[in-house]
């Protein structure tokens, strides 16, 4: 089997999209209304001559009451699944409650986890992403998946942890 990938991260920080730029297709579900990607959808992908399974998560409705524990929960699931866990933080509205809950499971998952601080569209907004050195997760590596800005530099550090 191929090893796994899955990118977690509370609704609206840019899994899909970063799915979709991994990917180079427009598969995943993006959405300006966040929570409509369904729970756990995987794709192929490939890196550097090396493939892997893609899982996108998410499908959680962020109005509800204990949004944040349920995000937990299933970052919890993805932990249980993935090889790697591709951990994304929009780093333009910097750390929420929901994102420390995620990253609580995370420092105690044992497995390789990748910080993504997105949204990393220019230079002026990389200073942002230092914010997420308090998650406790080690570097945050900004990105922009939406114009596919330092896409390859965070590729690398994924598989470099495969
Ligand atoms: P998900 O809920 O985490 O899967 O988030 P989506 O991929 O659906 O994206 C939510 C919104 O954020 C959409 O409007 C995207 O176009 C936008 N978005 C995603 N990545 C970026 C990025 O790198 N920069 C900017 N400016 N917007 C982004
Ligand atoms: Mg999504």
């Amino acid at each position: 089997a191929l090893p796994v990938v899955a990118v977690v991260g509370r609704p609206n920080v840019g899994k899909s999209t970063l799915v979709n730029r991994i990917i180079g297709r427009r598969e995943a579900v993006v959405e300006d209304v966040p929570g409509v990607t369904r729970d756990r959808v995987t794709y192929e992908a490939s890196w550097g001559g090396r493939d892997f399974t893609l899982v996108d998560t998410g499908g959680w409705d962020p109005d509800a009451t204990g949004m944040a524990a349920r995000i937990a929960e299933q970052a919890r699931v993805a932990v249980e699944l993935a090889d790697v866990i591709l951990f994304v933080v929009d780093a333009t509205v910097g750390v929420t409650d929901a994102d420390e809950a995620v990253a609580r499971v995370l420092q105690r998952c044992g497995k390789p986890v990748i910080l993504a601080a997105n949204k990393v569209d220019d230079q002026r907004t990389e200073l942002e992403a230092h914010a997420l050195w308090s998650l406790g997760l080690g570097e945050p590596r900004p990105v922009s998946a939406l114009h596919g800005r330092s896409s390859g530099d965070l590729l690398d550090a994924v598989l470099e942890a495969l």
